[in-house]
C-alpha cells in the first residue's frame, strides 16, 4: 500500500512535516464528505468560489492527520497541526492528478476513455452495463468527469478488474492533455460534436482539437464519421479508429437504415462485408446515436450477433440523478435503484447525510457489485461507510451482503427483494430518511413503490444542484469577507424551507431570514442552527422567539417597547435595526433616534447585531438615482447608529438585484432571495443562472370538441373549429393564476406549446392539443427550463415572486440532486 512519505516523490512535494507513517488510502477535497479520518489525505484545492486550505483547522480536528496545500509557511503549519503529515506543492490539484496517473500506470488493463459534447455518461454507463457479463468493470461516478473528478474516478482501480471506462469533459483548452495522464486509456470513444461549451474555445476546431487529445496513444478510437470536422481532424492526426456512419459505405461499420417499431428502433447495418438487423430499445435520436457507439465496440470485440441482441434489450435509460421523495409516514426516499458500486453508495450516503433534518437514516442495500475488491474487505469497507455516515437502520438484501451480517450490528437481512417485500411492514417505518440503493438486477423499483405514497397528479421539482448553482454565483459577485444573508422566508420563496435551508446551511451561508416567527421555529424544529433573522415577529409571540433563539428586526420604538418590557435581566439578546430610506415600509428614520438610543442605554442586554435597510427599486434601472440616494441615506444613519452605540454592527442593504446592479454597496453582507431560486431580477444576467423549480402535472382526460360547443365554466372557451382538449390536474387552489383562462397561458405536453382553452377551474384546467400527441397520464409542464417564470409572470401582468410563492403546500414537493 502506497504511504505518505512516497506521495512525496510521486507528487514532487516539499515535505513540511512528517510524523508517522500513513497510508495512503483516501484522497479527500470537499471536507464536507470525510467519511474515515485514518487513511484519508486531504488535498486543500482552491476552487473558483471556495479554497480548502480554510478547512484545515475543522479536519485536523476530526482526525485527519496527511495534507497536501500549496499555501502556508512551513514553520507555521507545523506548529499549527504538529501530529500531521504535511507536503506543500505547486498546486494541490495537479498533485491529486500526479497521485492518479501514478495509481493508473500501476494497472495495465484496457481502459476506455470516454469524451464528447453530449452523451458521455450514457454511453459510460451502458459500455459497463453491456461489457460486464465478461468483465469487472470499474467506472467513473455518475459525471465525475471533470479535473477533479477524473483523478477520484481512477483512485478507484483495483487489482481484480479487468475494464475500465472513465469519462472527461473539459471546457477550456489545456484542460485535456491533464486528463489523458491520468486517464491513459487505451481505447477510445468520441461521443458527438456540439455546441456545449463553445465559449471556451476560439472555434469549433479548436475545441475538437483538444478533445482529442485524450486519445493520445490509443489503440482505437471509436466515433461517428459523419461529424466531419471530427473525421477530419482524427484523419488529419493519424489516429487509429473505428468508424461508423449513416452516409459512408467505407465506414467500418455502415448503418443502412434505422426505423422506429413502436418503442423500438430497427437497425438495418453491414459490417465485415455482412447485413445484419438488430433492435435497440429507445426510438429518440441521442440515444440511438448512443447505442450505436456501444454496437460498435460490440462488434469489434467479437459478440455473437445473439448475444449482442440480448445484451442491448436489457439496457435500461440511465438515471441521471438521484431523486428524494416523500414516501409513506412521514418518511423521505432517496431513489438510487440503477446501480451499485461502492463510489455510487458514497455519492448517496453523502446527499442523505447532507440532511440530516428528515430524521433516523435508513439504508436499503443490496449485493454491492463490481468493487474489484475480495468479498470481506468490501464489506467492511460497506460497514465502515455506513457507520461514518451515521445509518442507523440498515437492511441488507442478497446472498452475499447476508453472509456478512456480522458486520452491520444495526442492520436486518434479506435474501431477495422478494423475500423482504413478504415480510414488509410499513408501520415499522416512521419519520425516516431511507437511502435505497440496489443493482439493477434486485428490481428496487418495487420497494420504491412499496414506500410511495399515491402521488397528487402535481408535484413541484426543486433542483438542488441549480440552486446550488445560484449561490455560488452570487457568492462570485460579493467579496470573500462580504456575509451572506438567504431570505428562505415564505416557505423558501415556495420551494420548501427545511430542504432548502438545509442546504444553505451545509453550504456555510452566514445568516437567514423568514418572515415570522412559526417560520424560524419550523426551521429550528428541522435541526437548522444557523443565525435566523425574523422581519415581522410580533407581540405575543417574543417568548417563542426568544426560547428558539431566533433574531427580531426592530423597525418602531414602540415595538422595542415590547420587547424589552420581557427581557429577562442576566440574558442577552440580539437584534436588528431596520431603518427607512425611503421605501416607507417598516423601519426608523431620523426622527426617531433619540427615544432609539434611550432605549438601547438602558437594556444593555440588548445587542445590535447588524442594521439594515431595503430598495425600492433596485431591479429597475430607472430608480438608479433613487437607489443611490436610499444608499447614501443608509450609509449616514447607520454611522449615526454606530457612533451612539459605540460598537461595530454589521450594515446591509442589497437584496438580489441590488447584488448584481451595486456591488460597491456590499457594505458587510448583502440578503439574497429571487436570485437564489433562479430569477435574475435586473433581467441581465438571467443566463447566468439555473432555473430552480419544474411545477409539473398530468393530463386526466382528452377529449374531441365539435365546433361551437363550449370548454369549462361560464361558457368562455369557445371551440372555433373542431378541437381536441386535455384536462390537466392543476387549478387556481393549487396556486395556478386564473388570469391564465382563456389562451392567456399555455402548458408544455410532450414538447409542444398549448394554450388554455375556457376559465381555469379550481383543481383543474383545459388546454387546446389539437394537433399534438396526447393522451392521458401524460405530464403537463406548468412553469420550468422551458416555459419560463419570468415569461409566464409577464404574461399575466405580475412578477415571478408572485407565480412562486403562490404554488400551494398542497402540491408535493420533489428534490433532487443531478
Ligand atoms: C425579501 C427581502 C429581500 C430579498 O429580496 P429579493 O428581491 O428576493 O432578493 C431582501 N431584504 C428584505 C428586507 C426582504 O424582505
Amino acid at each position: 500500500m502506497l504511504t505518505f512519505q512516497q506521495l512525496q516523490s510521486i507528487v514532487q512535494g516539499r515535505e513540511v512535516q512528517f510524523v508517522q507513517p500513513l497510508p495512503v488510502v483516501h484522497l479527500l477535497t470537499d471536507s464536507r464528505k470525510l467519511s474515515q479520518p485514518a487513511g484519508t489525505v486531504f488535498f486543500a484545492v482552491r476552487g473558483k468560489y471556495n479554497d480548502g486550505h480554510q478547512y484545515l483547522p475543522q479536519l485536523y480536528a476530526q482526525g485527519v492527520r496527511a495534507f497536501v496545500v500549496e499555501q502556508g509557511e512551513p514553520g507555521e503549519l507545523a506548529t499549527r497541526y504538529p501530529e500531521a503529515n504535511i507536503l506543500l506543492v505547486e498546486s494541490s490539484l495537479e498533485a491529486l492528478q500526479q497521485l492518479a496517473a501514478w495509481h493508473r500506470s500501476q494497472f495495465s488493463i484496457p481502459v476506455i476513455g470516454v469524451t464528447g459534447s453530449n452523451g458521455k455518461t450514457i454511453v459510460k454507463e451502458w459500455l459497463s452495463q453491456l461489457l460486464s457479463p465478461d468483465e469487472l468493470v470499474v467506472k467513473s461516478p455518475r459525471s465525475y468527469n471533470s479535473q477533479l473528478g477524473v483523478p477520484l474516478s481512477v483512485w478507484q482501480l483495483q487489482p481484480n478488474h479487468t475494464l475500465a471506462i472513465f469519462e472527461a469533459g473539459i471546457s477550456q483548452p489545456g484542460e485535456m492533455e491533464r486528463l489523458q495522464q491520468v486517464i491513459q486509456p487505451t481505447l477510445g470513444v468520441f461521443t458527438n460534436v456540439g455546441s456545449a461549451h463553445d465559449e471556451g474555445f476560439a472555434s469549433r476546431e479548436q475545441k475538437i482539437a483538444e478533445k482529442l487529445k485524450l486519445f493520445q496513444g490509443v489503440e482505437l478510437l471509436f466515433y461517428c464519421a459523419d461529424y466531419e470536422l471530427l473525421h477530419q481532424a482524427v484523419q488529419a492526426q493519424g489516429i487509429k479508429s473505428f468508424t461508423w456512419s449513416r452516409h459512408q459505405p467505407e465506414a467500418n461499420l455502415f448503418i443502412n437504415a434505422t426505423t422506429t417499431a413502436g418503442q423500438k428502433t430497427i437497425v438495418v447495418y453491414t459490417y465485415q462485408g455482412e447485413k445484419q438487423r438488430l433492435a435497440i430499445p429507445f426510438t429518440d435520436e441521442a440515444s440511438v446515436e448512443n447505442a450505436l457507439h456501444c454496437l460498435a465496440l460490440l462488434l469489434y470485440r467479437r459478440l455473437p450477433l445473439s448475444e449482442v441482441q440480448d445484451r442491448l434489450d436489457r439496457l435500461h435509460p440511465v438515471a441521471m440523478r438521484l431523486e428524494m421523495k416523500e414516501a409513506i409516514n412521514g418518511c423521505y426516499l432517496i431513489d438510487d435503484t440503477y446501480n451499485n458500486d461502492l463510489a455510487g453508495l458514497a455519492i448517496a450516503l453523502d446527499l442523505q447525510a447532507s440532511q440530516p433534518q428528515r430524521g433516523r437514516r435508513t439504508l436499503i442495500l443490496s449485493d454491492v457489485l463490481e468493487s474489484g475488491l475480495p468479498e470481506e474487505q468490501l464489506y467492511e469497507k460497506v460497514a465502515g461507510l455506513a457507520q461514518a455516515h451515521k445509518v442507523q437502520r440498515l437492511i441488507g438484501i442478497g446472498p452475499t451482503i447476508s453472509k456478512y451480517a456480522h458486520l452491520f450490528p444495526q442492520g436486518s437481512f434479506y435474501t431477495s427483494t422478494a423475500d423482504f417485500l413478504q415480510a414488509f411492514d410499513a408501520s415499522s417505518f416512521r419519520g425516516e430518511l431511507i437511502l435505497v440503493k440496489g443493482a439493477r438486477v434486485f428490481g428496487f423499483e418495487k420497494i420504491v413503490q412499496a414506500f410511495q405514497q399515491k402521488v397528487h397528479g402535481t408535484v413541484l421539482e426543486v433542483n438542488l444542484d441549480a440552486l446550488v448553482h445560484n449561490l455560488n454565483y452570487y457568492r462570485s459577485r460579493v467579496a470573500p469577507a462580504t456575509k451572506l444573508m438567504v431570505m428562505v422566508k415564505a416557505f423558501a420563496y415556495g420551494s420548501g424551507s427545511f430542504e432548502v435551508a438545509n442546504l444553505l446551511q451545509f453550504h456555510r451561508v452566514d445568516y437567514l431570514a423568514v418572515a415570522y416567527v412559526d417560520e424560524g421555529v419550523a426551521l429550528r424544529e428541522n435541526g437548522i442552527t444557523l443565525p435566523i433573522m425574523v422581519m415581522n415577529p410580533s407581540q405575543d409571540s417574543f417568548a417563542k422567539l426568544r426560547q428558539y433563539n431566533l433574531e427580531p428586526e426592530i423597525y418602531s420604538v414602540e415595538q422595542l417597547q415590547d420587547f424589552v418590557s420581557s427581557l429577562e435581566p442576566e440574558a442577552t439578546y440580539k437584534i436588528h435595526l431596520k431603518l427607512d430610506t425611503g421605501m416607507h415600509r417598516l423601519g426608523f428614520v431620523p426622527e426617531d433616534f433619540e427615544a432609539l438610543f434611550e432605549l438601547l442605554h438602558r437594556y444593555p442586554q440588548v445587542q445590535v447585531a447588524s442594521t439594515f435597510s431595503h430598495l425600492a427599486g433596485a431591479d429597475e434601472a430607472v430608480h438608479n438615482d433613487f437607489s443611490q440616494l436610499q444608499v447614501s441615506r443608509f450609509r449616514s444613519m447607520a454611522a449615526a447608529v454606530e457612533e451612539r452605540l459605540k460598537y461595530k454592527v454589521i450594515k446591509h442593504i442589497l437584496n438580489s438585484a441590488g447584488i448584481v446592479r451595486f456591488p460597491e454597496h456590499q457594505l458587510d453582507m448583502v440578503r439574497l432571495g429571487i436570485g437564489l431560486y433562479g430569477v435574475e431580477a435586473t433581467g441581465s444576467e438571467q443566463e447566468a443562472l439555473r432555473p430552480v423549480s419544474t411545477l409539473k402535472t398530468t393530463v386526466s382526460q382528452v377529449k374531441s370538441i365539435k365546433q361551437g360547443e363550449t370548454v369549462g365554466y361560464s361558457r368562455k372557451g369557445i371551440a372555433s373549429s373542431d378541437r381536441t382538449t386535455a384536462t390537466i390536474a392543476i387549478g387556481y387552489a393549487d396556486g395556478y393564476d386564473r388570469r391564465f383562462s382563456n389562451g392567456v397561458g399555455q402548458v408544455l405536453i410532450n414538447g409542444h406549446r398549448c394554450p388554455l382553452i375556457g376559465n381555469v377551474c379550481m383543481d383543474m384546467c383545459m388546454v387546446d392539443v389539437t394537433g399534438v400527441a396526447v393522451k392521458a397520464g401524460d405530464v403537463a409542464i406548468v412553469f420550468g427550463p422551458q416555459l419560463t417564470l419570468v415569461e409566464l409572470a409577464q404574461s399575466i401582468g405580475t412578477i415571478p415572486y408572485e407565480l412562486l410563492t403562490n404554488v400551494s403546500t398542497r402540491v408535493k414537493r420533489v428534490f433532487y440532486a443531478e
